[in-house]
């Protein structure tokens, strides 16, 4: 138990310190303020979003209890498309099989991914000698700080415009000045390079089609089009909670995504189906025209199983990770992130419990939420987090009686 009391006490502190931080303070007023009005305004220009997002909690359910033949499905449409397909159970036999694919010392540009975020897919992946470069602008400040993020869709939520702009001069060894314009184009030109010179591209996914094994992912920024377009080799790594039937499937889920991540349309949806190949002389279809030579897809479990095996658990497994119950949090508007974690928020305790090596590390977390529901109301897919919250504490405290 003293283990226990000492984590704890440490998170407490933690949460503490970051409820009485202005940057933070600052930050997050300014981004809940934002998207309270743009997913209301969104909301109310494509209403069809609400019932649709309950035929999308229909059809995960059902994907859900079905995750194993919907992946091999997925794996033998991926390698019919000429892809190829594998499933990791943890988190270190992903980072082994990406460093099988890739070779020794590598150059990688990364989208962003929760699931790389869990299983520190950016810090293995350097660990064993690879040169990693996040591309999301909030990853990428995150990186330059030695940070985690503090949000599942805008990674560097709490920090202001003022604190970016001084990790970007001393990163880019010039001022740069506190203007939003200014600290994203500096980093537009830094990477832009990279997206050329790099051997491979690391994505995430936000819905699989197993019938036609397509992968989808919603973005804003277009690096994501870079990292699974330019370099020679993509892989994408994926929850195996990302599977769905059919491509339409896909859609809906993705349009539902992205319309409680606040957006009436995001700036982009890549859809992925196989390397690139062309026909174009005498029919003949050649691997590798102008976008990737290979695409690996890699099914990750990581306890996601077990959740979804869990009647009590089942439904934290349909989380589409849209963020919006976090800017409903009271808890969030205090403290944002992890402090020491992966998944924040109510939600986050649930899965912390689950991703994490030991349930007990999802104690301190647990122990965030004060049970209000208030993330039931803004959440797609009504996912109860403080009646799993309850529950899962009772089964963590169970363990030291
Ligand atoms: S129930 Fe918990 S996670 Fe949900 S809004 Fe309230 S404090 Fe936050
Ligand atoms: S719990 Fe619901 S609101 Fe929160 S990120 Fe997941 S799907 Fe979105």
């Amino acid at each position: 138990m003293s283990n226990m009391k000492k984590e704890m006490a440490n998170y407490a502190a933690d949460i503490n310190r970051a409820s009485n931080d202005e940057n933070i303070q600052k930050a997050l007023g300014r981004a809940v303020a934002s998207y309270r009005k743009n997913v209301t305004e969104a909301l109310d220009r494509y209403p069809h979003t609400l019932e649709m997002a309950e035929e999308v909690k229909a059809i995960k359910l059902k994907a859900l209890d079905n995750w194993q033949p919907l992946m091999e499905e997925a794996m033998e449409a991926i390698r019919r498309n000429h892809g190829q397909a594998y499933f990791a159970k943890d988190g270190a036999e992903c980072i082994q099989k990406i460093h099988e694919i890739i070779g020794p010392r590598r150059e990688i540009v990364k989208g962003k991914s929760m699931l790389g975020e869990e299983i520190h897919l950016r810090q293995e992946l350097a660990a064993l000698g690879h040169d990693v470069w996040e591309t999301d602008l909030g990853e990428f400040i995150l990186q330059l700080n030695d940070e985690r993020p503090m949000h599942i869709l805008s990674p560097a939520i709490h920090m202001p415009r003022e604190q970016v702009a001084e990790v970007f001069s001393k990163f880019f060894g010039r001022e740069i000045a506190p203007e939003v314009a200014e600290e994203v184009a500096a980093v537009r030109e830094f990477l832009r390079e990279k997206y050329f010179t790099a051997d491979v591209g690391i994505s995430g996914a936000n819905a699989v089609a197993a019938e036609t094994g397509q992968i989808a992912i919603i973005e804003n920024e277009g690096n994501v089009r870079l990292c699974t377009g330019v370099p020679p080799i993509h892989i994408a790594v994926v929850g195996i909670e990302k599977l769905v039937p059919s491509f339409i499937d896909a859609m809906k889920v993705c349009e539902v995504n992205w319309r409680f991540g606040q957006y009436g349309a995001p700036g982009y949806l890549n859809v992925i189906s196989g390397p690139s190949k062309t026909g174009d002389i005498e029919k003949v279809t050649t691997y590798g025209a102008h976008g990737p030579r290979e695409f690996h897809v890699i099914f990750v479990d990581n306890g996601r199983s077990d959740m979804i095996a869990d009647p009590r658990y089942k439904e934290a497994a349909l989380c589409l990770r849209c963020g919006g119950c976090m800017y409903e949090c009271p808890v969030f508007a205090l403290t944002a992130g992890h402090f020491g974690h992966t998944y924040m928020g109510g939600i986050g305790g649930i899965w912390t419990a689950f991703v994490e090596k030991d349930k007990e590390e999802a104690a301190p977390v647990l122990y965030n939420c004060l049970r209000c529901g208030r993330c039931i109301e803004r959440c797609p897919m009504k996912i109860d987090v403080p009646s799993m919250t309850a529950q899962l504490r009772e089964d963590v405290m169970k363990k030291y009686e």
